[in-house]
């Protein structure tokens, strides 16, 4: 297949002179890769330039494909409601996704979440690192596998070095835990109720990292 920029990615798209308001509109036209045919639209990140933390998920799911905005569906409320109880405050808070356009599959009348891959990744990350560019974010927390190995690398695996502080060439402090919506799809309410706890303990780790830096 034809290369649909020159670099295959949307390097070539970042405006020559970026701000956050710049870099949002013109990721609204990529088409670095395919997936802008099976999405709505671009799900650009969304917070202030000063925010203090970067959360980045695997992709936008079917609520925020319709809705043109990241973790606004039940994951992200959960998100929300996990920022809280680690009294971290949701303003400091820059939300995004490693890829921008929503990856599905059809079952019936519904649209599954489907993995996004290695090149759609590749193609997109780009954007991602456009906006840890202009946030410079103290801590970044990655949500899950996909966002931790695009920001850690291959090796990188959340079930085992989850709520650990390492460093990357994207940002000084990254942290990786898992993404919101895989607490949802626990089996039952005590499993939900646990990996709800231990999420929480990670995002105390990103709290106490805040505190340290304000002190
Ligand atoms: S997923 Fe990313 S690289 Fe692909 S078209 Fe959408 S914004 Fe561009």
């Amino acid at each position: 297949m034809a290369k649909r920029t020159a670099t295959g990615t949307a390097a070539d798209l970042i405006p020559s002179r970026p701000t956050l308001a710049a870099v949002r509109e013109s990721a609204a036209g990529c088409k670095a890769c395919d997936l802008w045919t099976r999405g709505t639209q671009t799900v650009f990140g969304e917070g202030r330039a000063s925010s203090r933390v970067m959360m980045v998920g695997e992709q936008p799911g079917n609520d925020e494909d319709l809705a043109g905005r990241p973790f606004v569906g039940p994951a992200g409320k959960l998100l929300d409601r996990g920022l809280e109880a680690a009294g971290i405050d949701r303003r400091d808070v820059y939300v995004t996704n490693v890829v921008k356009h929503f990856k599905w599959e059809p079952k019936g009348k519904r649209r599954i979440h489907a993995k996004p891959n290695a090149g759609e990744i590749r193609a997109c990350l780009p954007w991602l690192e456009a906006e840890l560019a202009l946030v410079k974010p103290e801590v970044v927390v990655a949500l899950g596998a996909t966002a931790a190995q695009a920001l850690l690398g291959k090796s990188f695996r959340v079930s085992q070095q989850r709520g650990q502080v390492v460093s990357s060439p994207l940002a000084r402090q990254v942290l990786a835990t898992v993404h919101p919506s895989s607490i949802l799809r626990s089996p039952d309410d005590e499993t939900r109720r646990r990996e709800m706890e231990r999420f929480v303990e990670d995002l105390n780790v990103v709290a106490a990292l805040l505190r340290r830096a304000a002190a």
